[in-house]
């Protein structure tokens, strides 16, 4: 059986070695994530590069996201790379102290005007929660804090403030150059992090198509603002894709009401026609582990039975010491799940009216497949669009994105269930172009004879939009019209 939800993994220091990489595309790496919060642009384009090569050597179809930093608050660098914080000790946050000179006494903070926009009695929480100091006093451009739940804190750590309540926007001057890198490496996405409206997501798009950039945008939820549900049907609306950023979301409402608003965001991504991600801490304790723990199982299962597209791996992958291990767990966990009944069936847009001739035979093709028993559906594809609408439809039928146009193989890596093929039909007769078809999936081993399968196309093929077939072959039958 083929995994359906796709698998996104965050390159780092951890995956810099060529056979590294191998072992994550062996164990099923189907979107390489560039954290440009950390590390500088060269490592980058570099990594990008990198994972190309060894999937080209592979034969596998990898997508890249470039993910901003954007309006996050950090830490700079400590002496040590990392200190220990005990409860009780003092710690102070100063603005004016050098970037890589922070001790177990004081470290630097990027965001200089920090020290403005907090005061005694604020809660502040690093490391995605993990550490929290309680603001005694604000001197100078110094944040003295007394330390309230202690343990490890490493180099350029984020800051939240309880509560939320950021004041910059979510495009910042470092964000706008990591744009044009972003349209240089060609990514095929671009994560926008700290969205609060739609328009923070079109001015996204703007520079990013400015600068050369053609992939789609992804939205990072991470902000209460965001939450709001006329608000982030907007944002959800003029998206590519949505993720779910669990580590700044939940230290900006609460963690204990993250998995009802994870549910909450799939459901309206897939009903409108968006992708959706879920991100941060799913393996977390994979970073020293080789194996998960049961609550990590159940969370990576239980994003699969809520419906997302992907799951995400970020330190467990960029500087965890089993990088191929933490995807290794996570494919055979959402397997497993998808195995389950509910994970297959649908009711989606059973009561709503289609835009378009190209959506009805999407949806067609899904309706008739999970109803038929066919083996596989086969979607001739220009700008992956059919294949997005029959990724949003529950199904265990895996859906082949045959194009030409290398763009949409990788653009369709994080459409759950749709696997990219390259495939150009050699001829203008329909019939052959069918038989073509079967041929692929014939070579690929995924359809015997005796198969059902259905193939979408449109009667001109190479226009965008112009699906209008759907035709049940029996493979090993003569194909006629
Ligand atoms: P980050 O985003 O890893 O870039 O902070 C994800 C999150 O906040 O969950
Ligand atoms: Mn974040």
């Amino acid at each position: 059986m083929l995994r359906r939800t796709k698998i996104v993994a965050t390159l780092g220091p951890a995956t810099d070695d060529p056979k590294i990489l191998d072992n994550m595309l062996a164990a099923g790496i189907d979107v390489a994530r560039l954290n440009f919060s950390h590390g500088h642009s060269k490592d980058h384009i570099e990594r990008a590069e990198a994972i190309r090569n060894r999937a080209r050597a592979s034969g596998r179809q990898v997508g890249v996201l470039v993910d901003l930093q954007g309006p996050k608050i950090r830490i700079d660098n400590f002496k040590a790379g990392s200190v220990q914080l005990t409860k009780g000790d003092e710690f102070i946050l100063d603005s004016k102290l050098d970037a890589d000179a922070g001790d177990e006494q004081r470290v630097g903070i990027s965001y200089k005007e920090l020290p403005k926009d907090v005061k005694r009695g604020d809660t502040l929480l690093l490391a995605d929660g993990q550490i929290s100091l309680w603001v005694n006093d604000v001197v100078d451009g110094e944040i003295i804090c007394r330390v309230m739940f202690g343990g490890e804190l490493s180099n350029k750590k984020g800051i939240n403030r309880q509560g939320g309540g950021l004041s910059a926007g979510a495009i910042t001057e470092k964000d706008k150059q990591d744009i044009i890198v972003a349209a240089e490496i060609e990514a095929d996405y671009l994560a926008i992090s700290f969205v609060r409206t739609k328009e923070d997501v079109e001015y996204a798009r703007e520079l990013f198509q400015a600068a050369g950039g053609k992939g789609g945008i992804v939205a990072k939820i991470e902000r209460a603002e965001a939450l709001e549900t006329d608000t982030l049907a907007d944002i959800i609306e003029v998206s590519d894709v949505v993720m779910i950023a669990r580590g700044d979301l939940g230290v900006e409402v609460g963690d204990a009401e993250l998995p009802a608003i994870q549910k909450k965001i799939i459901k309206m991504a897939r009903s409108q026609n968006t992708i959706a991600i879920t991100a941060t801490q799913m393996m977390q304790s994979m970073v020293d582990n080789p194996i998960p723990t049961r609550a990590e199982v159940f969370d990576v299962a239980n994003a699969v039975l809520d419906g997302t597209d992907a799951v995400m791996l970020s330190e467990e992958t960029a500087v965890g010491q089993y990088p191929d291990k933490a995807i290794k767990s996570m494919a055979r966990i959402c397997l497993e799940a998808e195995k389950q009944r509910e994970a297959r069936i649908s009711a989606h847009r059973i009561n709503t009216t289609f835009g378009s001739v190209d959506e009805s035979i999407a949806m067609a093709a899904m309706y008739t497949g999970n109803h038929l028993g066919v083996k596989a559906i086969a979607s001739l594809t220009e700008s992956g669009s059919t294949v997005l609408w029959m990724s949003r439809i529950s199904s265990g039928i895996p859906i082949y994105a045959m194009t030409r146009h290398v763009q949409t193989r990788r653009r369709v890596t994080l459409f759950r269930g749709v696997y990219p093929v390259s495939f150009d039909v050699s001829s203008e007769n329909p019939v052959s172009a069918n038989q073509e078809v079967i041929d692929e999936l014939l070579r690929r081993g995924t359809v015997r004879t005796g198969d059902l399968v259905i193939i979408t196309r449109g009667d001109l093929t190479g226009v965008a939009g112009g699906t209008n077939v759907l035709k049940i072959v029996k493979v090993g039958e003569q194909v006629s019209f």
